[in-house]
Parts: C-alpha cells; structure tokens; sequence
C-alpha cells in the first residue's frame, strides 16, 4: 500500500523547474509598465487636469467632481489599453490581507447595447457591501454602511484584467475600519511636527517623509506536500511534526546558492512585482532550510505598505505556477527559525536630507541626534504600545523564541553612537563656541563633525536597532501589514516631535540661545531614555531581569499586551495627533482580541481532528502489527523465549497506548476547555482564557504526537515529515 505522503513525496522529487519568459527589455524599461504613473497621467489626463491632480498628489489638494471625473475617464483609457475589463476598490480590512471586489466597465448605452465607462464618482468613492469585515462593534450593519474612498497618494494600477484603486476603509460616522486611514493621518502628524522641528535648523523644508524598506522572509513548500498536511492548509503552520535530525544547525542554507525550482520562482516574481512599479533588488536564502527573503529599495511609507500588502498575494499568486506554496506565517516549523519583516524606517524632507543620517558640518549633526534622542525617547515611551503593534497569535511563536527579537522593545545602537550621546550628556558646556556671533556646535571628539555610523556594528538580538541612516523594526511579524507597525512608531514619533518643539521653544522664548536651548532638551532627554537603550544580548535571562527593572514591558501574554493601545498614554497620543479616537482603539482592541480567539480556536480544533483521524489510527494500526506478531511468536517458540523476543515490541506497544491515552484525554479536554471559554461573553476575557488555558494544551498534545512520529512504522505514517517539508524543493 503507497500512503497519499509516499506518491506527494516522489512527485514533489521529480519536479521540474518552471520556465521563466524573460522579458527582452531591461527592467528600467518595464518598470511600472502596469501602474498609472505619473508618466501616464501626463500623457492619458489633459494639462490642466494633470496638474491638479499632482496638487492633489503632492499638497493634498481637493478633488472637484469636474476633475475626478477627468482622471477616471483618462485611467479607464489606460487601463483598457492593457486589457483591464474591470475595476475594484482596493483595500485593507483588519482581517491583514487586502479586499476587492471587482465591477466591469460595461453600462447600458441606451440602445439595447453596453459601453465602457468609468466615472470620478465610481472612482472616488464606493460602498462596498461589506458588512462581514471585523469592525468591532462600530458599524451596526444596520444603521450605518461603511465606505471606501480613494487614496490619490498611492497609483491606481492594473492585476491581469482589473484596474486596483488604493482606497481606505471607513464608517459614514468616519472612524477608520482599515489600515490605511490610520496610517494616512500618522503619516501626516509625523510630517507636520518634523517640519516644525526642522525649521530648527533649515526654513526651508516644507515636507517631511516617512520612509520604509521592508525585508520579507518566507517559506516556499512543494504544493503536494503542502496540500497533504491539513495543518498547513488550514492554519498556515504545522501544528505537529517531529525536528528532522537535521535542520539548520549547519547553516549551509543561509546565503547559499538558490535551488533552482526556486531561483525561476524568485525570477518569476521579481518581473511582476518590477511591472507593477515595485523596486524589489536583494533575494537571497535566509537561516532554515527553504526559508528565502526579498526586499525593495525603501520608499515613501504609505506607498510601501502597499507594495508590501500587494507583493505578499503576488508571491501566493506567482509560487501556484511553479507548483509550490508559500507560507508567510510567522512560524510554520517548529525548532527552525520563524519568519519575520524588519521595518527599516526613517524620515527625509523635501530638501533631500535623511533626517537620521549624519551630515558634514555640526548643525547637520545637531539635527542628526535631534531625530535620533527623539526617536529613542518616543520608542522609551511608548514601548509596550509598540509591541503591541506588531504582536498577533501567530507572531507571539517567534518573538522570544531565541531567534527573533524578544518580547521587550529595546534599542540598540552602536558603540559609535553610544559614545556620541554620552559625550553630548557629560559636557554640558564646551560645546557653544561663537564665531561672528553665530553660535556653532563643537563636539570635541574625533568622529565629529565629519560623523559616520558604520552600520556594520550589528546586533542581531535587537528589535529596534540603529543601522546607519536608519532604524530597523525587527519585531514586526512576516504575514503583519506593515502599517500596524508604522501606525504606532510614527504616530509616537510626531507627539514625541511636538513636545521637543514645545519644549525648546520655551526655553528660547526665556531668552537661551537656539543651539543651547536644542541642546539643554536633548541632554535631558539622553538620560531620560536610557533604559530603552540596550546593546547587550537580548536573547539572554539576565536581560529579562533588567528590563522588568528598567520598567519596560515584560507581557509575554499576547491579549493581555493588547492592552496597552488602551493605556492612557496611548489614548492621548492617538488622539491629540489626530489619527485614531478612544472609541476607534476600542473597537479595534475587540477585532483583535476576537481575532486571537478566532486563530487559537482553528488550531484546537484542526489539531483534535487530525489526532483523532489521522495520528491515533496509524498509531493503534501500527499497535496492532505488533500485537499480531508477538502472538505469532507464541506459535512458534515456547513462552519464555517468545517474552525475550517479544520485549521490544510489548514496549512499543504500551509506550503506544500510553501515548495515546494521553492524546485522547486531552484532545476531550481541550474540547471542554473550549466550551467553557466560548461561554464568555467579553472578547478580552475568551482572548486570555484561550491563551491561559487551551494554548498550552495544543503543545502538550503535540509533543506526543511528535514521540510517536518517531515510533511508528514510516510506512504508515500519512503526514509528510519535516524532513520532506523542509529539504524537497
Ligand atoms: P539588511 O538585511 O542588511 O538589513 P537588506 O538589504 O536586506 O539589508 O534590506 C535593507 C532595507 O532597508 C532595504 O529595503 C533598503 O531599501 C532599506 N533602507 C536602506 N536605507 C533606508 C533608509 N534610510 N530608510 C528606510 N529604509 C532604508
Ligand atoms: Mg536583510
């Protein structure tokens, strides 16, 4: 008998590399050849048209109908110049994946026939029916709809035959139900206090932006495989599965050579994502074994959260062709490394400065360690909200694990660093030197004022680390939306940036000079954040201990961290910077909360089922092989040489049935269990119940699992084996 796991297993072996067409231009020219650019807006919009729409664009402008209905009927052109049949308001539910539903063109023409149209009022706005979305309470399908509305900021561009508009997601009361309005508006609050901060230094600058480059980290398995283990169908991870005796303890896999299979995948993908406009450059294998990562050259935030949303259904999209799947979950096997997204962040004007790169002359570095003290007293401050930023039931596997960062926000930032700011702490006065009346910074040591941070002093360990010109978030999870990240950390930049501003002035305004005013607040600040501040090994006990005493936020409990977006620090920040009211952290902590519920319970259930009819059988199948032949044994020898040869066996069998006793008691257990945490009617309370209680139970049955995956008869065995999962490709 062939089990479905020996004919997946030998068909996954024999697949072959898909071929790749590889376009005869140069990627600079099919770049953004299916993204509404702005190259096609001067060319498909009138002149007078083309420039409102950049004002628009660029000033946030308003959109007259007049207008709106120009660029629709410009898009539609476009778009149906490459195929485009339909179109569809593109946008991001907080379920983390993105939502569309797609209308044709076609309208009645009033003679029998149809035409294409498109008009500024489908464009700008629409109503999605909607009203399964998680909202938390908010949207009453009853009373109030929610609705989408176009975000010019991010261009419109074309998925095989339908044109994608960038929308937010919000209720006609107008609190956001999405991603994108929060960030959108986090987005300006940091631009807003940044520019009044630069104007410290610089009149000039009008603009302030927030970049991201993402790095995405993933896991590609042969879809047969992939399709024979219902854990990962259904789950996105393998909630059972013994460690292969080999995994990534060699670290051969970790930058070397790219399989092939995978290399066209990879080739495959990096064309799509290059023609809708997204600038992917560095792939390469990551730590476990068909583990790989790629990442963009950073962009304007809001538009790099879209590209991040749109590569991850590219990449669900492009691996179905070459016969793999790809898992964006942030731990899909155990004992190898999880998958994560570093955020790097930072923030540039328009003048063309990298506000967290040093420059050539003191005022540039002034400015430098102005964002830097800022960031890091933002990041001090509101430390456990941005845990809770990017902590979900699926990350919660990876955080603390010794891989990944661990579940205290720290920052890290070089020695370099560490010595410039100690510097600036420790003389409070050799640094104002007046030439002509204008006073000018010195910093009395060799790196200065020509400064360079080599971002080559790494630190793994740490989840919010200074690297050069900016600073990487590592903890944010693989399968997160970017903007739940990027929500808190600009949000808590802009209030931190105000308080600077306000604080400076006063003391400008009591008559100190502008450097020593700017220079007075920063030195307060370099001490007051130092407990954020941490160069050691994150991954170690004695960091618990310190940081717990440092006052940082030691919550390993995912609902419970949570909390903290309705801490009263956080309440005041979201809403004195505009992005998010008390009533829209609420009701997004109950889509949260209902979430965790949600992924825990899937998992329970997946797992009890495929205990009881998948492991048990094979297990008490194998058992009963075992049996057979020590009866047959009796038939041929005398009772004591059959108890001497029957010994192995008649272990086996009672280490079988005591294993699966266990299994069988818990899985009912964790049924009960179940039951009683369904009957809670508040959503935090069933959240903790399910990770207090029914989390734990999952691991207890998996380890028998996994002790009799190491028993039965490979034969037998249905599941495909980590070792098959991880080395076939
Ligand atoms: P590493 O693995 O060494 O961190 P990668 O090359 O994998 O580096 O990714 C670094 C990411 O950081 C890229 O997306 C890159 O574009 C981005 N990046 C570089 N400089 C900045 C910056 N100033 N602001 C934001 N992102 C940046
Ligand atoms: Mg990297």
């Amino acid at each position: 008998m062939t089990t479905l796991r020996f004919r997946v297993v030998e068909k996954a072996f024999q697949a072959k590399p898909h071929e790749v067409s590889i376009p005869s231009e140069r990627p600079s020219d099919y770049f953004a050849k299916y993204v509404f650019n702005r190259e096609k807006m001067f060319k498909y919009l009138p002149a007078t048209v083309y420039a409102r729409l950049i004002d628009v664009i660029d000033n946030g402008a308003p959109l007259d109908r007049h207008t709106a209905d120009l660029v629709a009927e410009g898009m539609k052109r476009w778009a149906m110049s490459i195929g485009a049949t339909h179109y569809t308001h593109w946008f991001q539910p907080l379920t983390e994946g993105t939502a569309e539903k797609h209308d044709a063109f076609i309208e009645h023409n009033g003679k029998g026939g149809v035409m294409e149209e498109f008009t500024g009022r489908l464009l700008v706005q629409q109503e999605p029916d909607a009203s399964s979305f998680p909202n938390g309470g908010i949207r009453n399908t009853f009373e109030a709809r929610g609705y989408s509305a176009w975000d010019p900021s991010s261009p419109v561009f074309v998925v095989d035959d339908t044109l994608c508009i960038p929308t937010v997601f919000i209720a006609y009361t107008g609190e956001s139900l999405d991603y994108k309005a929060p960030l959108l508006k986090a987005l300006r609050a940091v631009d807003k206090a940044a520019v009044e901060v630069c104007h410290f230094f610089d009149p000039d600058v009008k603009k302030v932006v927030a970049y991201l480059g993402w790095e995405q980290e993933y896991f590609l398995v042969d879809e047969g495989l992939y399709a024979a283990r219902p854990d990962l169908l259904l789950t996105g991870r393998t909630l059972m599965g013994h460690e292969a005796s080999k995994n990534q303890q060699l670290e051969d896999h970790y930058f070397g050579a790219i399989p092939t299979r995978v290399a066209c995948f990879m080739k495959d993908l990096e064309i799509q994502a290059l023609e809708l406009g997204i600038p992917v450059k560095t792939r390469h294998n990551e730590v476990a074994p068909n583990q790989f990562e790629l990442a963009p050259i950073y962009e304007e935030c809001n538009l790099a959260v879209d590209h991040n949303m749109l590569i991850m259904s590219l990449m669900r999209k492009v691996a179905r062709t070459h016969g793999f799947r790809v898992l964006l979950h942030e731990k899909p096997f155990k004992g190898v490394n999880g998958s994560g997204k570093h955020n790097n962040w930072s923030l540039g004007t328009d003048t063309g400065t990298l506000l967290m790169s040093p420059g050539k002359s003191p005022e540039e570095n002034l400015r430098f360690i102005t964002f830097i003290v800022n960031t890091l007293m933002a990041v001090y401050r509101h430390n456990g909200l941005l845990k809770a930023s990017i902590m979900s039931a699926t990350n919660a596997h990876r955080l603390g694990a010794n891989e990944a960062p661990p579940a205290i926000i720290s920052s890290f930032l070089g020695e370099q660093l560490t010595h410039v700011l100690e510097h600036i702490e420790e003389n409070p006065d050799d640094y104002l030197l007046s030439v002509g009346g204008k006073h000018e910074l010195k910093l009395g040591i060799p790196q200065i004022p020509e400064l360079m941070i080599d971002n080559t002093d790494r630190n793994r360990t740490s989840p919010f680390a200074f690297t050069g010109n900016r600073f990487e978030f590592r903890a944010v999870g693989s399968e997160a939306n970017c903007a739940s990240a990027m929500i808190a950390l600009n949000t808590a930049v802009a209030e931190q940036l105000t308080v600077f501003k306000h604080e400076v002035d006063e003391l400008i305004a009591a008559g100190k000079p502008k450097v020593s005013a700017l220079l007075h607040v920063i030195r307060k600040y370099i001490k007051e954040c130092k407990p954020i501040c941490f160069d050691g090994n994150g991954y170690s006990e004695e960091w618990k201990a310190e940081a717990a005493r440092r006052g940082l936020d030691c919550e390993t409990s995912v609902p419970v961290i949570f909390d903290q977006y309705l801490a009263p620090s956080s309440i005041r920040m979201f809403e004195t910077m505009g992005v998010m009211t008390q009533k829209e952290l609420e009701a997004r902590n109950e889509v949260k909360w209902e979430m965790y519920t949600k992924k825990i319970q899937i998992e329970a259930r997946v797992l009890g089922d495929l205990a009881m009819n998948h492991i048990v059988p094979v297990a008490l199948d194998y058992q009963s092989r075992l049996i057979d032949s020590v009866y047959k044994l009796r038939g041929i020898y005398p009772e004591d040489k059959c108890r001497e040869l029957s010994a192995q066996n008649l272990a086996l069998i009672e280490e079988i049935t005591s294993r699966v006793a266990y299994i069988k008691e818990h899985v009912d257990a964790m049924i009960e269990a179940r039951k009683v945490a369904n009957r809670l009617t508040e959503v935090r309370e069933k959240a903790v119940a399910y990770h207090d209680i029914i989390a734990p139970k999952l691991e207890d049955i998996r380890y028998q699992i996994d002790k009799l995956e190491l028993i039965v008869d490979d034969r037998l065995w249905t599941l495909p084996k980590y070792r098959e999962l991880l080395f076939v490709r």
